[in-house]
């Protein structure tokens, strides 16, 4: 008989649900098996749950943002061992071929995303009690033993996500920022800007708690339900606009805004999930206001050892935007939550201890 385990699946488009769900076995020689302590709900689910981005069917499991305890190791896994405890990048990656000698991991042949579903590699998701592990070795780095799992889970999307942003935004000393979207990875960023120097970051959004969130992070709060976000960072950035502008929200209300509210010369970063959006200028009016714009998939590989060392150092406190830790079981009510921005993030524990 096989070994059963606990997933979170999508039920219907917009719902999820938990479900036993075969447990997986290794099935290449580079695999590691975790046993998954915790999994976090990223906005990325959301997107995928609610068929934004297509693809999932009904009994797909979800999640990619995830720490546990390896328990198992194909024979060629070197640089894990089982019992360790380790934290997950959300896709893995070979190390070897010529994008990632680039550190370009996202073109890694070997690219897909856990939970991501079929236009992802169809690689299974990591809110269960178990998860299979492609190319362990680069895909997943041993936790400082004092860290705790909410700290390290961010390195794996969502922190590494915020930080990118602000870094391939070019972002400088003394300049200006505006965070469209105040939720999780807008937030992270806010956390991120000061190791950049900067000197002012905006967070616009219309949610208020987010707001308050992002205020007590040190952002300027921008409340788009009141007025032209422009003309708050417009009128406090002696009328320049902002040099970087970080799109975390994924939608084209966003774009427009953040394209509002950059500055001629400045650099749109994307880091929101974008699928089939319209852009939101024209090609003249991008290039007589010479905005450079830089997509951006969040790439924890790249980033995750200097995060962890910014976390061990009390540099950085990523647990702190967590304002829900609850059981796997009660995952369909996590993402509800979740969605109607009753929580801000939410982490899910699945019982098993580190
Ligand atoms: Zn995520
Ligand atoms: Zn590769």
């Amino acid at each position: 008989m096989t070994a059963t385990m606990r997933a979170v699946v999508l039920d219907v488009p917009g719902r999820v649900r938990v479900q036993e769900v075969p447990r997986p076995t290794l099935e290449s020689a580079t695999d590691a098996i975790v046993r998954v302590t915790t999994a976090a709900i990223c906005g990325s689910d959301l997107h995928l749950v609610d068929r934004k981005i297509p693809g999932m069917e009904k009994g797909d499991v979800v999640g990619h943002e995830f720490v546990g305890i390896v328990e198992d190791i194909g024979d060629a896994v070197t640089t894990v061992r089982p019992g360790q405890r380790v934290v997950a990048s959300m896709f893995p990656a070979c190390g070897h071929c010529r994008s990632c000698m680039r550190h370009q991991y996202r073109t890694c042949p070997s690219f897909q995303i856990f939970g991501g579903g079929p236009g992802f590699g169809d690689l299974l998701g990591a809110q269960t009690d178990y998860v299979r592990v492609p190319l362990a070795d680069m895909t997943l780095v041993e936790i400082p033993e004092a860290m705790t799992d909410e700290d390290a889970v961010f390195t794996g999307d969502i922190l590494a996500t915020a930080y990118q942003g602000l870094a391939e935004g070019g972002v400088r000393r003394g300049d200006s920022v505006a965070v469209v979207g105040a939720g999780p990875v807008g937030q992270l960023a806010v956390m991120c800007a000061p190791l950049f120097g900067v000197d002012q970051v905006f967070a616009i959004d219309l949610v208020p708690e987010r707001l308050e969130a992002a205020k007590a992070l040190g952002a300027v709060p921008v409340d788009a339900r009141i007025g032209d976000p422009s003309d708050a960072v417009f009128d406090q950035t002696g009328n320049l606009g902002a040099d970087v502008v970080l799109e975390a929200v994924g939608n084209e209300a966003a774009l427009e805004t953040a394209w509002s509210v950059v500055r001629t010369g400045g650099t749109v970063a994307m880091i929101g999930v974008l699928y089939d959006e319209a852009w939101p200028v024209s090609a003249g009016d991008n290039w007589l206001r010479a905005v450079t714009v830089k997509p951006i998939v969040g790439d924890p590989l790249t980033h995750r050892h200097e995060l962890l060392r910014l976390i061990e150092t009390g540099k950085l406190d990523p647990a702190g935007i967590i304002s829900h830790t609850m059981d796997l079981d009660d995952a369909a009510e996590a993402y509800q939550l979740f969605k109607e921005h009753r929580a801000n993030k939410i982490v899910l524990k699945t019982g098993a201890t580190p």
